[in-house]
């Protein structure tokens, strides 16, 4: 068989399948609108109230504190969004991040063109949020603080406990998106103070377009979609209810597998780590080497185009990501890398590679050796690299 290696799940899942079991009969026998009065629809509406309970349960949440959403971008634009117009009259300043998905980003552009400040924090060289900055870009008119849970591109994983201390110290709501955390990293909301929270489901083996927000109790916030009474009247809509189902199932699977799985993603993570670190020179990893989620590994290789990388790599069998642009159909390598510091040349070749379960060892090992083939191929045929050696034979 030809090798299939997809190391791309920072990018989406594959959703498991006792996930699509669970969603099939709601697309055939069970297909009923819950909002129906006859018995055969409305007992989807108790299976909704089911997953919301898992849901809850897996946060520490309650269950009327999850809105089901088309997932985890709809979920970002509805907590910055809903937040600004209902607290407006406290004040229009909100404070994030530089290395946030795009989903907060470009809220928080639009918002800003809304009439609304937004101070967009820096990181450290290991993408870490500093805790002075956040405390000094605090005003008396900030209402908002949003910092993502764990970055999808390097994986670091921010303080969350402190972060939601300081905000709540200062009577400031915190969302953060947890979209790539959740599912990787135990969360309890009540714990690191987190009045919102967005997650996606195809981001944790289970399927696309489908999502939630949680919102605290007593948290102002405005409907996202007007319409019907769906989710407490804030988000119109006849429910998606596969998905629900599906989200609720991949949850549930999350939470079960979690210890299990994060140790073994862990253990050849870091075995994938030290193998390309040690055994190509002229390497970096991204991102901080603790704090990092599970799965997530994201190197720079000098020399090296991202794009030439993931092609050729794609030739072998193997799915990964590259932080350089052409892919997102711009010129500048990815705004993360270049918070962290990284020159852009060397931001261009760089390259993420994110794990699931099934990946082995003998697969990182096949991977690695891939690797080193590849980078020393295309660096034999880099101009920048034969001057950098004649350089390194002077010196
Ligand atoms: C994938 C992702 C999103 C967007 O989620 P979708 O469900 O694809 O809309 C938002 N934030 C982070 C950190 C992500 O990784």
């Amino acid at each position: 068989m030809e090798k299939f290696i997809y190391l791309d799940n920072a990018a989406t899942t594959k959703t498991a399948p006792e996930v699509v079991e669970a969603m099939l009969p709601y697309f055939t026998e069970k297909f009923g609108n819950p909002s129906s009065v006859y018995s055969f629809a409305s007992g989807n509406k108790d299976v909704i109230t089911k997953q919301r309970e898992t849901i809850a349960d897996a946060l520490g949440a309650k269950s009327n504190e999850i809105y089901f959403t088309a997932g985890g971008s709809e979920s970002d634009n509805w907590a910055l969004k809903a937040t600004a117009d209902a607290y407006k009259d406290k004040g229009r300043h909100i404070i994030t991040t530089k290395i946030e998905h795009h989903a907060i980003l470009h809220t928080g552009e639009y918002l800003e063109k809304q009439g609304f400040e937004v101070t967009y924090l820096d990181v450290d060289e290991n993408g870490v949020v500093k805790l002075e900055d956040l405390k000094a870009a605090i005003r008396p008119t900030t209402i908002l603080i949003s910092v993502m849970f764990a970055n999808n591109e390097i994986g670091t994983i921010q303080p969350i406990k402190e972060i939601g201390e300081i905000a709540h110290e200062h009577g400031i709501l915190f969302h953060t998106d947890a979209v790539q955390a959740f599912g990787q990293v135990p969360i309890n909301v009540d714990e690191c103070q987190i009045d919102m929270l967005s997650a996606s489901g195809h981001k944790l083996n289970g399927p696309k377009g489908i999502g939630f927000l949680y919102i605290r109790k007593g948290v102002k916030i405005r409907s996202f979609v007007h319409g019907g009474a769906q989710e407490r009247k804030r988000r119109a809509g006849t429910e998606n209810v596969p998905g629900i189902v599906g989200l609720g199932a991949a949850v549930s699977r999350a939470v079960r597998t979690m210890e299990e799985r994060t140790a073994k993603e862990t253990e050849l993570r870091d075995y994938l780590i030290s193998r390309v670190i040690n055994e190509i020179p002229y390497t970096k990893l991204n991102g901080h080497k603790e704090m990092r989620l599970p799965n997530n590994a994201n190197f720079s290789f000098r020399f090296i185009e991202g794009e030439s990388l993931l092609i050729k790599l794609d030739m072998k069998g193997i799915c990964g990501s590259s932080g350089s642009a052409c892919t997102s159909g711009s010129l500048d390598p990815s705004h993360v890398l270049l918070a962290i510091g990284l020159p852009h040349e060397i931001a261009h070749g760089s390259l993420r590679l994110t794990l699931n379960e099934e990946i082995t060892k003998e697969d990182i090992d096949y991977v690695v050796d891939s690797l080193k083939e590849i980078v020393s191929d295309l660096r034999s045929m880099s101009p920048l690299y034969e001057d950098f050696q004649k350089s390194e034979k002077k010196a």
